[in-house]
């Protein structure tokens, strides 16, 4: 028996953990209360991390595909297998004509997140995919802009604010997201308990929303023109003030000047959301002293998720929420991360390249997710005939996701890193499985670079994973492969090493003068990027500060306390300072001006989360898929009415992309006019190994978002606010 304390990996919030195994079994996971982060808050998701371990349909050997099945093979097996499908594609097609698609819980993984660039880096892929452009592009590129850096994000000062406006997220389902906070929905408790109030503003009464002082429903969509006669109030009523960044802000007129198109009354009938409504809306921020706007998924994967997730950040800084306590705020993590690498930059450019079927600019390295499929389909030079798929699922995820299922079968060669068979990796060659989290140290980077403490915590694996290898040094192997070294002969300490000192360099540390005690892999960045961080040791400069093996002595964490960055330290614009207006935003105004004045269809679709559920990744898991069915088509009462739809019926969604069936559930948690699906389902495909996903398959939300919705200056999907029809389906 034994008890264990870890971090738990599933989210950002990075809970740590309580696990009481008995051999070789988990028998109890709770919240560790002397946690000094969480202490003890845990949801659902991280209490089944031990039927994440146990699960009988996690994939423990390589897989090949052998006809129509499967076969079990050895390491060495599976890996010249990989080099005997990758080789002929590059031989005859060069490597341009290989991808990789980078799936969320890279970021979540010990391994995956410190060494799956090592696959598209050792590979030399040209081109990667990734859950970025349906997610976050849009704050990637937002913050390029305004500060400098894709990766120098702000966060909202949750536990300092007294108005906290929550749009486009539901921390209730979620916890945060770009905002690593533990039991972020009790702070909606907390802030009312110290005399403030939450708003917020979503087209669903989310839960969030349930637990709020107010809930504004909102028409899908509209985010940006509600928040532009926000700025438009504060300028006519002379609210503006810069606060703690008064002289370091660039392009305020131009921004006002913009807003001015955009008065409340001209926006309150398309936004749903009465014009005095909103006037209170911009004097209430302009009048709490500590307030703050957070804007996350939602506001990105929109029509015009750009604006959106600018006009966040425009609105904290002209209220004097930025840089200010229990605003928007720089972290300073005790990790070295990233973003406090970043070298200073120029202003960001885009449409470097073009892909090759539909012509889509890059934004700062990657096109939106939708081409893939067009890029894999569509005959002529340059198609992708060979993809490396990394922890995910696009099949299921991607946009347009029934183009993109069907195009996988295409491919020469497709090889996927994951541990389940499930809708995508159904169609792989190859299938190299990874550790559980239990069977692998874990030590998050880049998530606490979205905290504002100072935390750092280090988690021993729990089970022993016996001779299998550890994700890193599959991607390293599989890399070297597809550079052109033949299996049998990649040297994984050698790439090892190279990975580290280009690592090392981008911290200012000389590799050769590293005393690496023995570590590899991820343990040994691990501890660079804690002694390069702010208390770390610094390779003797600091000789009491902290290594990994220091942080070891402390299995609940070591926690600094608050932790922000100057904005000094952080801004890498041009000019130094916040450049608030760009032409890319500036220029999107009349997209927006023009869609305001086009007849808005009957009906749209927006997606949601559960508390239980996490893309598609858990639903696998007996202890989260109990209950009610949570996969059903939300109606409002009536518009189900309007369409002889009783809660149970079944109902055909249609969009302009595809068509799919789902159980209907008549609720008013909706606005009128809007329905909703979550993301993440569509399981029960021939082929894949869930049997408990399988029991509850649900419609796959995302074949019904056709490809070519994108926020257009980013290139994000537009998952939200998609064209439906709904009706009864037929018998
Ligand atoms: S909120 Fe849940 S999933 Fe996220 S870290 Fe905490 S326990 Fe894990």
């Amino acid at each position: 028996m034994g008890t264990h304390h870890r971090t738990c990996p599933l989210c950002e919030a990075m809970c740590g953990l309580e696990i009481e195994t008995e051999g070789l079994q988990v028998t109890r996971v709770r919240g560790d209360r002397a946690d000094v982060w969480s202490k003890g808050f845990l949801c659902p998701k991280g209490a089944s991390i031990g039927q994440l371990h146990h699960d009988p349909d996690r994939l423990r050997e390589p897989m090949v595909r052998d006809g129509d099945g499967w076969r079990e093979v050895t390491w060495d097996e599976a890996f010249a297998r990989c080099e005997e499908l990758l080789r002929p594609v590059v031989a005859e097609h060069g490597i341009g004509a290989v991808t990789a698609y980078l799936g969320n819980p890279n970021v979540h993984n010990y391994s995956l997140s410190r060494f799956s660039g090592a696959v598209p880096g050792f590979g030399g892929i040209p081109v990667l995919w990734s859950a970025g452009t349906v997610d976050q592009w849009p704050k990637n590129l937002v913050c390029a802009q305004l500060f400098g850096g894709a990766w120098k994000i702000p966060i909202a000062d949750v536990a300092n604010t007294d108005l906290l406006v929550v749009m486009g997220a539901n921390p209730q389902a979620s916890n945060g997201s770009l905002l690593s906070y533990p039991d972020l929905i009790g702070e909606v408790t907390r802030i009312r308990e110290r005399g403030g109030r939450t708003i917020v503003v979503d087209p669903r009464r989310t839960g969030t929303a349930e637990k709020a002082d107010e809930w504004l429903p909102i028409v899908p969509g509209t985010d940006a023109a509600l928040l532009l006669a926000v700025v438009s109030v504060l300028d006519d009523e002379g609210l503006v003030r810069l606060g703690p960044v008064a002289g370091r802000v660039l392009g305020v007129d131009e921004v006002l000047a913009a807003a001015r198109d955009f008065p409340p009354e001209a926006v309150a009938v398309w936004c749903g959301i009465d014009a005095e409504r909103i006037r209170g809306l911009a004097r209430e921020l302009a009048g709490t002293e500590r307030a703050v706007i957070y804007g996350r998924i939602g506001l990105c994967n929109q029509e015009f998720g750009t604006l959106a997730t600018w006009l966040v950040s425009v609105v904290n800084v002209l209220t004097g929420h930025f840089d200010a306590e229990g605003g928007e705020r720089f972290p300073r993590p005790a990790i070295a991360t990233m973003s406090s690498t970043a070298r200073r930059r120029g202003p960001i450019t885009t449409g470097r390249w073009r892909t090759r079927v539909r012509g889509a600019p890059e934004v700062m390295g990657q096109a939106p997710l939708s081409c893939l499929a067009e890029e894999i389909d569509t005959p002529g030079e340059g198609q992708i005939k060979a993809l490396i798929t990394i922890a995910g699922n696009p099949a299921l995820s991607a946009p347009d996701a029934g183009r993109l299922d069907a195009a996988l079968p295409l491919l020469d060669a497709m090889i996927s890193i994951d541990n389940y068979l499930n809708e995508t990796s159904r169609h792989a060659h190859v299938i190299l499985p990874g550790l559980s989290p239990l069977e692998q140290p874990h030590c998050d980077e880049e998530l606490w670079a979205y905290a504002l403490r100072g935390v750092a915590r280090w988690s021993p694996a729990i089970f022993d994973a016996d001779d299998r290898p550890e994700e890193w040094e599959i991607a390293l192997r599989l890399g070297a492969i597809l550079g052109g070294t033949p299996a049998a002969e990649v040297d994984v300490d050698a790439l090892d090493d190279l990975w580290f000192a280009a690592r090392a360099a981008r911290h200012g540390v000389d590799p050769a003068s590293v005393d690496h005690e023995g570590r590899r892999g991820p343990d040994r960045i691990a501890d660079l990027t804690l002694r390069t961080g702010p208390w770390g040791e610094g390779y003797g400069a600091r000789p009491d500060g902290l290594t990994l093996e220091r942080l070891k002595d402390h299995p609940h964490g070591i926690d600094h306390g608050p932790s922000t960055s100057a904005i000094d330290d952080v801004l890498r614009t041009t000019s130094g300072d916040i450049e608030l207006a760009h032409p890319v935003f500036l220029d999107d105004l009349a997209r927006l001006q023009q869609r305001m004045g086009e007849p808005r269809p009957p009906l749209v679709l927006i997606g949601r989360r559960h508390v239980r559920s996490n893309n598609s990744w858990m639903h696998n898991l007996p202890g989260l898929m109990r209950g009610r069915d949570r996969s059903t088509l939300l109606v409002h009462p009536d518009d189900a009415a309007e369409r002889g739809l009783a809660s149970g019926d079944e109902a055909t969604v249609t969009s302009e992309s595809g068509s799919v069936v789902a159980t209907v559930e008549v609720s008013d948690e909706l606005c009128r006019g809007v329905v909703s699906l979550p993301h993440g389902f569509g399981h029960r495909r021939p082929g894949t190994r869930t049997a408990v996903a399988d029991e509850r398959p649900g419609p796959n939300t995302n074949v019904l978002v056709p490809g070519h919705r994108v926020d257009v200056p980013s290139g994000n999907a537009a998952v939200n606010g998609v064209p439906v029809e709904v009706a009864a389906a037929p018998a």
